[in-house]
């Protein structure tokens, strides 16, 4: 997210790593690259400045995962751009989702309807569209620079053959046939020739071939003559296996870093109560809460130990080993499994569905980080039974956030939690 979308890095390096933090130093340089209409610069001061007024809302949380010292790593930053579905936070890349809206200005170049701004640039520019006009204009320059990736990510279906680049698009399976025949297009006069064009005039080549290209010119001649052209428009698709049709959304999607769903995260964010909650709820199951221990490792804390106990005030004690936790796991029949674990991973109690039983262990164990700060900033003592009930009341009032067939399942684990509580 962050460290990618500095393809102009080399630009903003003048910055001193004071200054680049400067909101005026940045703007001056978002005004200057604005006069001077380019598009890369203004993408990466975008980004900047995006993620200078992200930082503190959904980037800080993640900073704990970090040694003091640490750079953000690149892959924590990705991390943050996944889908929710994926366990990501779900934040749009500023600059992939504007390279994305130029590849869509280029996908409606390669579409055949008369608009005033495509005639216009169509007259203008080469004969054939990738071919651009000297000195090139500033629609030229985003041409050249987003063409090839739009050829990269999309698969052309031949109907007319007037938008689809017989060379350097992917409209055979496999490699485009630039590609496949590098010897052969080495000699070509026109690269950005349509497959209408070739069909119509054939290849444009130079007098003389050497044996290599000679050789691969019988086969691709053999790929001209079984092209059948029909009237319409030429289909073009992103280049994946569900193949949906090319928009600037499914561009992203493409061009987005893949990583293994993380089940935690995902656990987490299917969860309907308060954003806090699933946050917390994610931070507590890997350990990443400013627990004394966690706190105490960093110095950070005078010291480790628990303030109602001794022990350390670990992620497992303060939720699990703790006095009040027992007692709280054990009045609600829940056994704690030994060793590490997944907090999604205990085991329901007896009339419990699973669905309902994750925001069960989302609100309890919110009520017990809530009753530990208690504790520790208010020195106010808490107890199981009004642990349960202060649980019980959290879920009363997020319930209204679960579909209506959900009532009846939430209510039962209110039941229990407050039967618990007696
Ligand atoms: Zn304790």
């Amino acid at each position: 997210m962050l460290s990618g979308a500095w393809s102009h890095r080399g630009q903003l390096a003048g910055l001193g790593k004071r200054q680049r933090s400067s909101r005026s130093v940045v703007q001056q340089r978002f005004q200057e690259a604005n006069q001077a209409k380019n598009l890369q610069l203004l993408g990466a001061l975008e980004c900047h400045i995006w993620v200078a007024a992200r930082a503190r809302v959904h980037v800080f949380p993640l900073r704990g995962q970090l040694n003091p010292g640490d750079s953000m790593p690149q892959e924590k930053e990705l991390w943050n751009c996944l889908r929710s579905k994926e366990g990501g936070f779900g934040i749009k890349d500023l600059h992939r989702q504007n390279r994305c809206l130029l590849l869509n200005f280029v996908h409606k170049l390669h579409q055949t309807d008369s608009l005033p701004w495509k005639d216009w640039y169509r007259l203008l520019s080469g004969r054939d569209l990738g071919d651009v006009a000297s000195p090139p204009s500033f629609l030229d320059r985003i041409v050249l620079e987003c063409l090839p990736l739009y050829r990269s990510i999309t698969r052309a279906g031949i109907v007319s053959g007037s938008t689809t680049s017989f060379w350097l698009d992917r409209w055979l399976p496999g490699r485009p046939l630039a590609e496949r025949y590098a010897a052969l297009f080495s000699h070509v006069t026109r690269p950005n020739a349509t497959v209408a064009t070739v069909v119509a005039s054939g290849l444009s080549l130079q007098p003389r071939l050497s044996s290599v290209a000679g050789r691969e010119l019988g086969i691709v001649q053999g790929y001209i003559d079984a092209i059948a052209l029909l009237d319409g428009q030429d289909l073009r698709y992103i280049d994946s296996p569900s193949a949906p049709p090319f928009s600037s959304r499914e561009a992203y999607h493409m061009l987005s870093p893949w990583r293994a769903p993380d089940v935690s995260a995902c656990q987490a964010w299917a969860l309907k109560l308060p954003a806090k909650i699933s946050i917390f709820v994610y931070l507590a199951d890997i350990d990443r809460l400013s627990t004394r221990a966690n706190l105490f490792s960093k110095n950070c804390a005078p010291s480790g130990s628990c303030e109602a106990c001794t022990s350390p005030e670990t992620e497992r004690h303060l939720f699990f080993d703790c006095a009040i936790a027992v007692d709280v796991w054990g009045r609600l029949r829940v056994p704690i499994p030994h060793g590490a674990f997944s907090v999604w991973e205990l085991a329901p109690p007896t009339g419990v569905d699973s669905s309902s039983w994750r925001a069960g262990i989302a609100t309890i164990l919110w009520s017990l980080w809530k009753a530990r700060n208690d504790l520790t900033f208010n020195v106010v003592p808490s107890t199981a039974r009004l642990l349960l009930r202060r649980a019980a009341d959290d879920l009363s009032i997020w319930r209204w956030r679960y579909k209506a067939q959900d009532h009846g399942c939430l209510d039962n684990l209110r039941t229990l939690l407050v039967s618990a509580a007696v």
